[in-house]
């Protein structure tokens, strides 16, 4: 069943729920779960059942990416200077819905929304941050400055009633872009522990 909701600018989006990969979208998994299990009358099949949605799930496409990621060496590449998806998206050689840009800082709407907000803040120039585990002390100007970014657009998107910051780090992490970034996502309620 399609994941369906009105985004900020006023369309309705939907996905499939396979389509999802990124950590913070396995909450989509938990609603769908309870109903499984107090459908079904057949314990085999409810198990099976849950069996197909877990499988099905954002957080298996998420690790799915992230492994994929480790496949292809995207960390190695990113630490060796190769270029990732999003300096094209810096460079505007991909498009993009860019939100906020200044000199330092890019914020755009992530491809594959995990909410009705959800945007990718990251540093223009990347000097050697391909993760946060990566930061040294010369990195805290430009990782504060993301973080007060990241404020001044959940004013913008009118996120009032809150938001969520995800960074995500490594394989473990489910990271997928060796190019450090922020998830700002809002617009709906967030569950907790996360995936
Ligand atoms: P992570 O899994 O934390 O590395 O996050 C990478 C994020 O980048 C994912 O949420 C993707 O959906 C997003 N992403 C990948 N390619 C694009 C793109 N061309 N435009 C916008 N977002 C993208």
């Amino acid at each position: 069943m399609p994941v369906t909701w009105h985004a900020g600018d006023g369309t309705t989006r939907s996905r499939k729920r396979s389509e999802g990969r990124c950590c913070p979208r396995t909450v989509f998994v938990h609603a769908p779960i309870v109903v499984v299990l107090l459908a079904g009358g057949d314990s085999s099949r409810r198990l099976s059942l849950l069996q197909a949605q877990l499988q099905a799930s954002p957080m298996a496409d998420e690790e799915a990416a992230a492994r994929a990621a480790a496949a292809h060496h995207a960390k190695q590449k990113a630490e060796a200077g190769e270029l990732t998806i999003f300096d094209k998206i810096i460079s505007k050689e991909i498009p993009s819905k860019i939100v906020y840009e200044d000199d330092d800082v890019l914020a755009f709407r992530d491809v594959s929304p995990q909410g009705p907000v959800h945007i990718i803040l990251i540093p223009k120039d990347r000097d050697g941050l391909t993760q946060l585990s990566k930061a040294e002390d010369r990195h805290e100007k430009i990782l504060g400055h993301l973080m007060v970014t990241a404020a001044k657009v959940a004013r913008q998107e009118k996120l009032d009633k809150g938001f969520r910051l995800v960074v995500n780090d490594g394989p473990d992490g489910c990271q997928s872009v060796y190019h450090i970034h922020l998830h700002l996502i809002g617009g709906r309620q967030m569950k907790w522990p996360p995936g």
